[in-house]
């Protein structure tokens, strides 16, 4: 095992890794930026070193400053979070050029899997199914049009290097499909230094549902379910859950036993999702993310399995602690991402929290960093926490959450938790009966009250 973990992140997550690290008796070093020297990762870790300034760039983003970091303190790993550096490889092989331990997936799966193009070839290689769409980068327009015409419009044009929703357009006819192209691209350039494109066929009523895996790096692979993901505004997940409300058993079972064994033959290493539309029952492919993430507490609530363990476990080169037989689903799991937005125009509202009281009770659960008094600073994402509620049926999930939605109090700043306590009580999310669209169109609907009122 480690004997001191870098924790090369902020907020919750920070916050996360430091619990695992602390049931693990290994002992822990928080990083932060000039702006967040009172953040709570910095006042729970054992030991902390100022890294820059508040831009990520100059802080959370400095390779050397990490590097120098771990030296000062001894730490012989990294544990990168998500964002920032979680899916950079050349960081990841620093880091072991360092001898420092990337407590993540080995360099050349997060490079095959931050390039969408490729990883959709290698997930086709391995017998994962994908949406329908070129088979590569895009050379011209003609080409483009070629394939459009060759899957049927509408189209989506996805930037290779993408990430958070950016570098979609959609075409919905062969008029549309140049200007699509031109502006996906330059979003992508802009956003990823990278404008190479690609093609898929456009879903129009999708659900969004990611299978969790975990891997020993040797060949040991197992899959912890689904999340669905559905709930989105600009195509950013906004509420998760577990089961799937339009899965099955033996459904769950067929499309997590194909990606575990994708797994297994890839010899993945640690934490790792993949990413499916689901339409009409059947499972396409879009993205692996390589990296522990937001939604991974509602695994954990229905599992019991703790993923961040694992993963520093593994890291360190312990074999998996369990086979797919032991991994037993109980109960449902609901997590919302509570934002500092205001709950209709979601402007960011960062600032001083004035009042802060979280919910509490049997299977609530809250993985947040903040706390009362505490000075959201404007550089950074703007989660404030997460609120996750288990129960033993979806009803009785639904239930909790209402009742912890209604505890919980966050005054001072706005936060969307008014847009969660409407959703909770809105008869398509009791019934499960929601896609992707689902949240755009309620929300473009007026769903939070009239317009204007
Ligand atoms: P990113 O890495 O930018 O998050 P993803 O490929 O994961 O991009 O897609 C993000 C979201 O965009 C999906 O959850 C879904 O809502 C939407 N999306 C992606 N591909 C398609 C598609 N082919 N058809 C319809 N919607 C899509």
């Amino acid at each position: 095992m480690f004997d001191k973990i870098l924790i090369a992140n902020r907020g919750e997550i920070a916050l996360r890794i430091l619990r695992a690290a602390k049931e693990l008796g290994v002992a822990t070093v928080a990083v932060h930026s000039t702006a967040d020297k009172d953040a709570m990762h910095v006042r729970l870790a054992d030991e902390s070193v100022c890294i820059g300034p508040p831009s990520a760039r100059e802080s959370y983003l400095n390779i050397p400053a990490l590097l120098a970091a771990c030296e000062i303190t001894g730490a012989d790993a990294i544990h990168p979070g998500y964002g920032f550096l979680s899916e950079n490889a050349r960081f990841a092989e620093i880091c072991s050029d360092h001898n420092i331990a990337f407590i993540g997936p080995k360099a050349e799966h997060i490079r095959i899997m931050g390039d969408k193009i490729e990883a959709k070839r290698t997930a086709r290689r391995l017998g994962i199914p994908c949406v329908p769409g070129s088979d590569g980068g895009l050379t011209d327009d003609d080409e483009a049009m070629r394939v459009a015409r060759d899957i049927g419009f509408p189209v989506l044009v996805k930037a290779a290097a993408g990430g958070g929703g950016r570098g979609m357009k959609v075409a919905r006819t062969a008029e549309d499909l140049s200007a699509a192209l031109s502006m996906a691209r330059s979003e992508a350039k802009a956003a990823f230094g990278d404008d190479a494109v690609y093609l898929e066929k456009y879903l129009e009523k999708p659900r969004h549902i990611e299978i969790q895996v975990l891997g020993d790096g040797r060949g040991a692979a197992v899959h912890l379910g689904e999340r669905d993901c559905s709930l989105q505004r600009r195509h950013q997940k906004v509420l998760e859950e577990s089961p799937s409300p339009a899965l099955n058993g033996p459904q769950r079972s067929e499309i997590g036993e194909i990606v575990a064994r994708a797994m297994r033959e890839l010899k993945y290493l640690g934490v790792g999702t993949v990413e499916f539309l689901y339409e009409n029952g059947q499972f396409f492919f879009i993205e692996m993310n390589t990296r522990i993430q937001v939604e991974h507490p509602v695994t954990e609530m229905i599992t019991g399995i703790d993923l961040i363990n694992e993963q520093i476990r593994i890291a360190a080169g312990a074999p998996l602690a369990m086979t797919q037989d032991d991994i037993h689903f109980s109960g449902h799991a609901i997590e919302c991402r509570v934002n500092a937005e205001h709950p209709e125009t979601f402007r960011p509202s960062p600032g001083r929290i004035a009042y802060y009281h979280p919910p509490g009770g049997l299977g609530v659960r809250v993985d947040s960093a903040v706390y009362q008094g505490y000075n959201i600073p404007p550089n950074y994402d703007s989660l404030v926490g997460k609120l996750i509620v288990h129960g033993r049926t979806r009803t009785e999930a639904l239930m909790r959450l209402r009742r912890a939605l209604d505890e919980f109090i966050v005054d001072g700043i706005d936060t969307t938790l008014p847009l969660f306590r409407e959703l909770v009580r809105n008869a398509d999310v009791q019934n499960g009966d929601y896609d992707i669209h689902w949240l755009e169109r309620f929300l473009a609907a007026g769903g939070m009250g009239p317009p204007g009122a």
